[in-house]
Parts: C-alpha cells; sequence; structure tokens
C-alpha cells in the first residue's frame, strides 16, 4: 500500500556511512522531527548525522494526510480538560511558530503550499456539543475560530468549527527539500542504517561533554548528542512506550467527476472522517482518511479499508480509488507530545513523540525546541510544556493503558497455547499464529509464498497479530511492525523477528 505522496517520490542523496565517525549531534530518523531538527543544527554550524533505518519519510510522515493546522479535530478542548489555559497556550504558541516557520521555508524555495480553511465537524447530532466546546476552547486559547453550519459536504453534518487561512501539501516535497538543504548545510545522510543502542562513557567529545557510542547495523558512531526522532523512542530508557497508545488509521485517494470540498475537513466524532484535496502529476485528488485504531488490535485491517471506500463511494458519485495507504502516530497519555531529556537532567539523549496526529505543526515545534536546548536558547511556551504537571487524570489513564496492554498480553499468549499448529497454510493474504512445542509461531501467505516467522516481539514480547491491509505482523503492546518475512518497519523494537526454531 504506497501512498500518494510516495508514489512519485524522488530519493534524495544519502552519504556512505563510515564507522567510527564522529559528530556534534546524531538525529535518528529521516521524517519530519528529524529532518527539521538536523538542519536547524547544521545552520548552526554542529557537525550532525542523521541515521534512518529505511528511506527518507518511510514510516508517518510519508503516509501522513500533512494538513498544517492550528485547528486540530477536538484536540485543543481535550487538552483543556486536562491542563491549564497557559498550558494550551503554550501549545497553540508552539504550534504557531512551526507552522510559520514551515510556510515561510516552503515560500522562500517555490515549494508548493496551499492556503485552506480548516473545518472540525460533527458527524452526529452527538457531536455538535464537542463542537461547541472545540469552539470554546480555541477562542480562548486565542484563535480567531468561527462557529458554522453550512458545509460544502455532500452529506448530513450537525455543525463546525472553522479556521480560516490553514494549509496544507506533499509532506514529500518539503522531506527532500529539507533533506537537500541540511546536505548543503554539511550534513551527513545515512539511509538504510538501523540504531540498536547508545552507550555512554566515551571520553573527548567535540564541544562537551563525553562521547556517546550509537551502535547500528552498519557499525558504531561517536557523537555528544543524540535525538532520537524515531516516532516512538527506540531506547525503552524512559519507559515513554507505556504512556503512548499507537493508533494506526487509513488514508485513499480518489479522482472524483466533479467538484470536490476544498477545506481541509476532520468529524469530531465516530466513525473519524478526514477530508482534504491533493495536486499531484496534474490533477486533482480527494484524500479520504479515518477508521483509526489502536495498532493490532483490529479484527480485519482490510475491512477498515473497504469500508473508508465504500462510504467515500457513496457520498461522492463515480469516485474511483487510486491509492490506498496506512500509518499510525502515538497518542500521549496527558495529550500533549514528549519533547525533551529522554530522562530529566540526561541531557545528552533527547526525544521527540506523541503528537497524536498532529505532526505536521508539532514536529517543527519540537525541532525548534531540542536544537534550542541543545544550542543553548530558549522559548516560552517550550519551558511552559516542559514544566507542565502531570494531572491525576494522566496518572490514573496511565494505570489503565497498562493494565490493558497487560490484559491483551496475558490473552493472547493463552489463545496463541491453545492453538496448536495442525499444517496449516494460510489463504493468500492471509496469517495466522499457531503453537509449534512451546513457541508461537506466525505463518502467512503472500504472493503466493508461505513463510514462517517467529510470532513474539523482540520489543515486549508481545504475541503478534496478522495485518491483512499492509500484509504485515503488528504488536498488539507497543506497535511494532514487521514484514511478512519478519523484517521490522517501525515501532519500538530495534530488532527483526527471529527464525522459529
Ligand atoms: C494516517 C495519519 C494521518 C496524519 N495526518 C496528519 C495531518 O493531516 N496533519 C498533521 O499535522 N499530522 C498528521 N499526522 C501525524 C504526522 O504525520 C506525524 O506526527 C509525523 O509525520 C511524525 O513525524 P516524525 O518525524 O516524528 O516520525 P516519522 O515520520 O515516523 O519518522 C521517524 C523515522 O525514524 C526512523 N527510525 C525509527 N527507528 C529507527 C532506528 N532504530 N534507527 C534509525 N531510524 C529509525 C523511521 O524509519 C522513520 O523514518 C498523521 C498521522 C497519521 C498516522
Amino acid at each position: 500500500m504506497t501512498s500518494l505522496w510516495l508514489d512519485h517520490y524522488t530519493p534524495v542523496a544519502a552519504d556512505e556511512f563510515v564507522p567510527g565517525a564522529r559528530y556534534d549531534t546524531v538525529v535518528v530518523g529521516a521524517g519530519m522531527t528529524g529532518l527539521a531538527t538536523a538542519l536547524l543544527l547544521a545552520r548552526a554550524g554542529q557537525r550532525v548525522a542523521v541515521l534512518e533505518a529505511r528511506h527518507v519519510g518511510a514510516v508517518t510522515t510519508g503516509n501522513t494526510t500533512a494538513k498544517l493546522s492550528l485547528l486540530q479535530g477536538a484536540s485543543l478542548s481535550s487538552i483543556l480538560r486536562r491542563h491549564s489555559l497557559d498550558i494550551a497556550k503554550a501549545y497553540v504558541s508552539g504550534n504557531r511558530e512551526g507552522q510559520q516557520w514551515l510556510v515561510r521555508y516552503c515560500e522562500e524555495r517555490g515549494i508548493g503550499i496551499v492556503q485552506r480553511d480548516a473545518f472540525s465537524y460533527a458527524g452526529n447530532a452527538n457531536g455538535r456539543e464537542t463542537v461547541d466546546a472545540e469552539y470554546d476552547a480555541a477562542r480562548q486559547a486565542g484563535l480567531d475560530a468561527t462557529l458554522e453550519t453550512d458545509l460544502e459536504l455532500p452529506y448530513t453534518t450537525h455543525g463546525a468549527v472553522k479556521l480560516a487561512g490553514q494549509y496544507q501539501f506533499d509532506p514529500m516535497d518539503i522531506l527532500a527539500a529539507l533533506a537537500r538543504d541540511f546536505r548543503g548545510h554539511g550534513g551527513v545522510m545515512h539511509e538504510n542504517v538501523r540504531v540498536q543502542g547508545v552507550s555512554t562513557n566515551h571520553e573527548g567529545g567535540l564541544n562537551s561533554g563525553p562521547l556517546r557510542s550509537v551502535q547500528t547495523t552498519a557499525g558504531d558512531v561517536l557523537t555528544t548528542k543524540v535525538v532520537l526522532a524515531t516516532g516512538t523512542p527506540i531506547l525503552d530508557r524512559g519507559g515513554y512506550f507505556a504512556a503512548l497508545e499507537p493508533s494506526r488509521s487509513y488514508a485513499l485517494a480518489f479522482q472524483v467527476p466533479g467538484e470536490i470540498p476544498q477545506g481541509m475537513y476532520l468529524s469530531v466524532d465516530s466513525p473519524s472522517r478526514s477530508l482534504r484535496t491533493a495536486d499531484t502529476g496534474g490533477s486533482t485528488s480527494l484524500l479520504v482518511g479515518g477508521n483509526g485504531h489502536i495498532v493490532g488490535r483490529e479484527p480485519s485491517e482490510r475491512g477498515s479499508v473497504e469500508d473508508l471506500r465504500r462510504w467515500t463511494e457513496r457520498h461522492f458519485p463515480g469516485a474511483e480509488l487510486t491509492h490506498s495507504w496506512s500509518a499510525q502516530d502515538y497518542r500521549p497519555l496527558d495529550l500533549l507530545p514528549y519533547v525533551g531529556p529522554i530522562l530529566p537532567g540526561q541531557e545528552h539523549i533527547f526525544v521527540a513523540t506523541g503528537y497524536n496526529k498532529w505532526g505536521m505543526t508539532n514536529s517543527i515545534a519540537a525541532a525548534m525546541t531540542l536544537s534550542g536546548r541543545i544550542l543553548g536558547g530558549h522559548m516560552p511556551w517550550a519551558d511552559e510544556l516542559a514544566h507542565r504537571p502531570l494531572p491525576p487524570a494522566t496518572l490514573g489513564n496511565g494505570a489503565s493503558l497498562n493494565a490493558k496492554v497487560g490484559a491483551h498480553m496475558v490473552s493472547d499468549w493463552l489463545r496463541t497455547a491453545m492453538n496448536k499448529d495442525e499444517g496449516t497454510t494460510p489463504a493468500e493474504g492471509e496469517g495466522v499464529v499457531v503453537r509449534e512445542g512451546v513457541h508461537p509461531v506466525g505463518i502467512s501467505t503472500v504472493d503466493g509464498q508461505t513463510r514462517r516467522v517467529g510470532a513474539v516481539c523482540p520489543h515486549m514480547h508481545g504475541i503478534l497479530s496478522w495485518n491483512n491491509a499492509e500484509q504485515s505482523w503488528d504488536c498488539p503492546l507497543h506497535g511494532s511492525r514487521f514484514t511478512c518475512a519478519g523484517e521490522l518497519l517501525e515501532g519500538p523494537a530495534t530488532r527483526n523477528l527471529s527464525r522459529p526454531e
């Protein structure tokens, strides 16, 4: 399943990996967070390397819907229910700075970025209350939002918040420009290099502090600072995986005869529906997204894609599907991104995660926060967010998230224990977990080839579940994903699946 953006992307040049090379900062991950952070540091004169496990934009940024908006569904009212108005305003300020930076960056370089109005709408009558709450929250946080009833959508809605003058773009255009710009400032860019660990206690850093050794699949490099821009942090220190809910959702691109709604729409209620236009290859597509769920816990991912396709064809007669894809992002327990040192006081490894599907603005805010922190600058909104108290609601929620993860782990292991292999061969595109002796084994058939992999996630030993849309093995605990052959795709894991015994 290839996204509209990755389908026409021309890869940017990368550098040859030199084991033992030394850097001021190693940035892990070449999505929006990693490339923007790396560029800001390189521009300031740092010697920076980006280490990317796959290729630029391979994971969430290349599969996003790329709305650059300060109106973000029902985010602000949810944030205000848990945090003070000052914190909500700091969140908006960071997002506004991120948005303005990216708009300026695109405009200065002639990268296509299109202004559109953003709408958070109620798809059913119960959603009206959420729309009203979001309107109030947006106004309190200083956004010039309005309430609307007449929308250009061809189906019934029950009111909307509108924020005029937001933006949409092709995320791969921006990643390509950031990568080129980064290398133009002396940055070193490596693809197909997966980081597997960071160890400390090497003396003699370039600028200050001891050197750290970054272990990768291509050898080690040395650095003073490390930024984990990996979606969910790959090192288990700090336990971020336990405070993030991995949520996967779907996006489909269609050619539609006649008029297409021009705004950027997101429903605030269920089922979630996201709409925008996209101009690629000389034609305009309608993008439709939605049907989010926790990774690895959906009975049929293919069913989610089919449901979105049928919904679109019903409301946009004649719509022809051209692309469908899916991606995941991470919902933080207290609804605000975690951006800063991996552990309090550890100013050598930094994380940026938990954008809750609003990473276009938040990734740039994170890049500003982290580059500021590394270079010695301060932004009031970043300080306010960094020092936020964790409210009791968050702690309670954390306990219940972990309880759900624990319950899943136990029930999956029990189910597997009952499911003895009796020569199973799944149908084309399907997979099943069986027990061979005491070992859970995943068997799948893809393109006529039946493969067997160890079905235990190397991260926290969750039993994997088959994703019949992406034809991948997905972990229902913390969202790690693997190909049918067992190669790591994404998530907090750092190793491939084992071969069955
Ligand atoms: C379906 C969907 C729609 C969305 N739509 C929007 C939207 O309209 N607007 C919006 O603002 N946000 C949206 N988001 C959210 C946004 O896309 C993400 O928050 C953002 O792209 C995250 O960027 P990132 O750079 O942090 O992570 P990523 O783009 O995932 O980049 C992380 C990179 O790290 C690499 N990596 C991971 N582990 C390692 C390792 N061990 N070693 C080396 N490299 C590693 C990965 O290969 C990857 O390339 C959406 C998200 C989803 C899932």
